[in-house]
C-alpha cells in the first residue's frame, strides 16, 4: 500500500474500548478491528485498552471512546459503573476526544435510558437526548443519509432496538433516514453528534461497511492527539464500497 512506503507515522492513536465483555452484541467489537486497520494501512500506530467495570477511565488517556450494543440486563450491568465514570468521560468529550457510541451506547450517552421495564438508567449526558422504551422493537436494516462536519455520505446498517430516541437542541441528527425506522420512528432521522461524540442504531458491525464513517471518526481521534487538522489519504475501499452498494439496494435503494 502507497502509504505505507511513506515510512511510518510516529502518532499512536489511543482508543479505549469500554465494556467489552458486556457490551457487544452484533459483533459490535468488530468495528474496533475497522479503526485499527485503516490506520495501520495509512502508517499509523494505535493502541486498544478495554476498560470494564471497575477499571479506571483517566480522559487524558484517550483519543477515541467506543461503547458497542447491549441488551436491558446488559446495560442495567453496567449502568451503576458507568455513572461513577461519567464526569470524566463527560471531561473527554468537552476535550474533543472522539466517540463512537452504538445502540445501546447511544442510550447511555444521553441523559437517562427507561428501559422495557421501567427502570430508569442515569446516561453520561455527552449527548444531548433521552430514550424511553416503546412497545415494538424496532428491527431491520437500515440507511441514512448524513452530512457532517462538511462531509457528506450515506450510512448502512442493522436496527434492533426497543429504545425510542430523542434529540434536544444541543445535539444534531447523525442523518435523515432513507430507509427503516431510525431513533423512534417518528421523526425520520437517525443517531446523534455533538462535539466529536457519535452515537448511533447502526449494528453490522456498523464499520466495515462505511469506510466514510469510519474515517471521519479516526480524523476527530488523529486531530485530538495532534492538535492540528488532519486529511487521511484515501484508502482501496473496494471491497467496503461494493458491501455498502449491496446493502444499500439490500435497502431498496436505488445504488
Ligand atoms: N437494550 C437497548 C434496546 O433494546 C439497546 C439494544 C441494542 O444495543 N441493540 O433498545
Amino acid at each position: 500500500n502507497p502509504c505505507l512506503l511513506e515510512g511510518w507515522q510516529m502518532t499512536e492513536v489511543r482508543i479505549c474500548h469500554l465494556y467489552p465483555n458486556h457490551m457487544n452484541i452484533y459483533g459490535d467489537r468488530g468495528n474496533i478491528s475497522v479503526l485499527t486497520k485503516r490506520l495501520q494501512w495509512r502508517g499509523y500506530s494505535s493502541s486498544v485498552t478495554n476498560v470494564g467495570i471497575g477499571d479506571k477511565f483517566s480522559p487524558d488517556d484517550f483519543d477515541l471512546c467506543y461503547l458497542g450494543g447491549g441488551q436491558d440486563k446488559d446495560q442495567n450491568l453496567i449502568a451503576f459503573d458507568l455513572a461513577e465514570k461519567a464526569p470524566a468521560i463527560r471531561s473527554a468529550a468537552d476535550d474533543g476526544v472522539s466517540f463512537l457510541w452504538v445502540c445501546g451506547g447511544i442510550q447511555l450517552a444521553g441523559k437517562r435510558y427507561v428501559d422495557a421495564s421501567g427502570s430508569e438508567l442515569l446516561g453520561v449526558g455527552i449527548l444531548d437526548l433521552e430514550t424511553i422504551a416503546g412497545t415494538e422493537r424496532l428491527i431491520g436494516d437500515i440507511a441514512i443519509r448524513s452530512s457532517v462536519d462538511g462531509r457528506e455520505f450515506t450510512v448502512v446498517g442493522y436496527e434492533n432496538h426497543i429504545g425510542q430516541t430523542y434529540l434536544g437542541s444541543d445535539s444534531r441528527p447523525l442523518g435523515k433516514v432513507l430507509h427503516g425506522y431510525g431513533n423512534n420512528s417518528f421523526d425520520q432521522v437517525e443517531g446523534a453528534v455533538q462535539q466529536r461524540v457519535i452515537g448511533t442504531y447502526l449494528h453490522g458491525p456498523l464499520l466495515p461497511k462505511n469506510p466514510d464513517l469510519a474515517d471521519l471518526i479516526l480524523t476527530w481521534a488523529l486531530e485530538h492527539r495532534i492538535s492540528e487538522s488532519v486529511s487521511l489519504e484515501k484508502l482501496d475501499d473496494n471491497f467496503a464500497v461494493n458491501a455498502h452498494k449491496r446493502a444499500v439496494s439490500r435497502a431498496g435503494l436505488k445504488r
